[in-house]
């Protein structure tokens, strides 16, 4: 049974009385009996969750070496090693494989903006060059609309690192990731699975500007910024690596297949040479529009702490 405190943030979530049963299947929560098998979510009809594009170098980008940048700025090979435990065994092709893009730089000649000097700084930054670096970065056309630049919520030492797409409008304003509405759920449905933000849980995104009225990041702006990701991610060396929405995976995993596709799966990447567990999961202003679709979400983090455990385990 929920605690009070327990179901008051169940409630705050719009969670319905009865999730109290699948508590059950929380793998933190003794089991009695034989435990009942999660079924493989059925794909939504239609999933509202903004169509990303492919990512690839745009006509005015040029791909560059950087040798000096270990995995993820080198392609990444990601691919899916087996199904969430627990549910119903199905056979993921080990010959299934996608390449992260490598990261680019824009044409600088054009733009009059030194990217090489600025690119390589970010290459070889500390955790807190990268922050201060951020805010001068000019490297596409992000730098002209946006407030402030979003670093990230959390530091290296959070073992789980959760990436979403872009800042919002909110996150524009106040220059820190996820603090509007779907933040808000963000933090509800964490705390839900007794996870913190900030202590458990870092937060980036794929773009650390806002795209403006939210539009979908374009190809050439990811391929931009992947400096930045590429290095955060080296830098958070994360235990378990939580990607929200079709945005994130496409520019992480390189596939643009539905998140209904690709939950309840565990990925792998190499991040500075270990390999690091992936799970895709919604991108919480997608839950704001499609409440049924919470319960999922929840499964996916239980998801999350139990790779966690064994990852630490191991
Ligand atoms: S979105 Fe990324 S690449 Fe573009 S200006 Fe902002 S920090 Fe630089």
């Amino acid at each position: 049974m929920l605690d009070a405190r327990q179901s008051a943030i169940w409630k705050a979530m719009g969670l319905g009385p009865e999730w109290i049963l699948r508590a059950e299947e929380d793998p933190s929560v003794p089991v009695r009996g034989v435990p009942k098998a999660i079924e493989a979510p059925a794909a939504p009809a239609a999933e509202a969750t903004p169509q990303p594009r492919p990512v690839a170098p745009a006509p005015r980008v040029s791909r560059v070496s950087r040798a000096s940048v270990t995995a993820p700025s080198q392609p990444v090979h990601a691919s899916p090693i087996t199904q969430a435990p627990r549910r119903a065994a199905q056979a993921v092709s080990p010959t299934v494989s996608s390449s992260m893009p490598a990261a680019v730089l824009p044409d600088h000649a054009a733009s009059g903006w030194d990217s090489v000097k600025f690119f390589s700084q970010v290459t070889d930054g500390t955790w807190d060059q990268l922050k201060a670096l951020l805010p001068d970065c000019h490297g596409c056309g992000l730098s002209e609309t946006r407030t402030r630049t979003v670093f990230a919520d959390g530091a290296p030492g959070c073992p789980i690192v959760m990436v979403g797409e872009a800042p919002g409008a909110e996150e524009d304003l106040q220059g820190k990731p996820f603090v509007g509405k779907s933040g808000q759920l963000l933090t509800k449905a964490l705390e839900s699975v007794g996870l913190q933000r900030g202590k458990d849980i870092a937060i980036i995104n794929v773009l650390k500007c806002r795209p403006p009225h939210n539009r979908d990041p374009k190809p050439e702006e990811v391929a931009v910024c992947r400096h930045f990701l590429d290095r955060q991610l080296q830098l958070l060396a994360p235990k378990v690596l939580v990607l929200m929405g079709r945005p994130a995976a496409s520019a992480v995993l390189g596939t643009d297949q539905a998140i209904s596709r690709l939950r309840g799966k565990l990925f792998e990447i190499e991040v500075a040479g270990k390999k690091v567990p992936v799970i895709v999961t919604y991108h919480p202003s997608y839950l704001l529009r499609n409440l049924a679709d919470k319960e999922k979400c929840w499964h996916d983090l239980l998801f999350v702490k139990r790779t966690l455990k064994e990852a630490e385990a191991a």
